[in-house]
């Protein structure tokens, strides 16, 4: 399994001087199975470059396909997708009717029991209040597809969802594609109780590599616990990197991933956090644009 990080960053975007090491594009993740399929994680700002990058091969032609999961319907998670070139790919009659086998096709995922609104939540980003290209406009083909508990299957890659704690949900992701395994649990929290949520347990287990989100340091998350005052940031959704060891650990992980970067923090902050957390677990990297793993 091959995985490229094109957008690291939690939130919202962040371009500028203090953030050219490790990006400052919003979600988004290829991978590419052992049989060649193309899956992408979430369509942040970072699915344009993606994008850019897919216009030089099949997808340049009308000829590509792709499946892209999306955790869930937040903007740091979908913004990008109006920019992404390959979905404006493909041939269509004289009546506007799109002609089989000459465009682009995307299979799109998001949870029936998370938010069933992932085709309105697209198709509304692109009214034209807010962009002048109305989804139905694009040339290539977009199929959805709501998740619904059950695996899904992607080639040689069998797909799990579990839902974890986010405001209005969110979906985790486990990859398994022969005896290798990526977790991606991005936008996601613990249960009050000090307990790991369960869910994600199940997901991460034994895997290869888990991309986890490190929005905060554990004293921004909860400064009451570190002896410290200041906002907390528990229920917002978001973990710590400490958490993420604690859920690496519990399930024998053997590479973690921080992501979800918070738009605060410049390079030298989370170059800190990242050094922090390989002191507890030292298979540890913070995610920046252009960061490959082959598993
Ligand atoms: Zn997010
Ligand atoms: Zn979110």
């Amino acid at each position: 399994m091959y995985i490229k990080f094109w957008g690291v960053r939690g939130s919202v975007p962040v371009p500028g001087r203090e953030t050219v090491k490790f990006g400052g594009n919003t979600t988004c993740i290829e991978i590419r199975t052992s049989d060649g399929q193309l899956i992408i994680i979430d369509a942040g700002t970072g699915i344009r470059l993606l994008g850019l990058e897919l216009m030089k091969g099949d997808f340049g032609k009308g000829a590509g396909t792709a499946h892209i999961l999306f955790t869930h319907s937040h903007w740091d998670h979908i913004q990008g997708f109006p920019f992404f070139v390959p979905a404006y790919i493909g041939s269509k009659d004289d009546s506007g009717n799109r002609l089989e086998g000459r465009c682009n096709q995307f299979h799109l995922y998001g949870a029936s029991d998370v938010d069933d609104r992932l085709e309105a939540t697209l198709r509304g980003q692109m009214e034209h209040f807010y962009f002048p290209v109305d989804l139905n406009y694009l040339s290539a083909q977009i199929n959805f597809h709501p998740l619904a508990g059950k695996n899904i299957q992607i080639g040689s890659a069998t797909i799990t969802a579990r839902r974890l704690i986010h405001p209005n949900g969110v979906l985790g992701y486990r990859i398994q594609d022969g005896d290798k395994a990526l977790c991606v649990a991005t936008d996601c929290e613990h249960p009050s109780d000090g307990n790991l949520d369960k869910n994600l347990l199940e997901l991460a287990q034994d895997c290869n590599l888990l991309v986890y989100d490190s929005q905060y340091t554990p004293e921004e998350y909860n400064p009451e616990a570190h002896g410290m005052k200041g906002p907390t940031k528990i229920g917002w959704g978001h973990s710590t990197y400490a958490e993420g060891i604690r859920v690496a650990n519990e399930c024998k992980v053997a590479r973690l991933i921080l992501t979800h970067h918070d738009p605060l923090h410049n390079d030298a902050k989370i170059a800190d956090m990242e050094k922090k957390a390989q002191e507890a677990f030292p298979a540890t990297l913070a995610a920046y644009e252009g960061l490959v793993i082959q598993l």
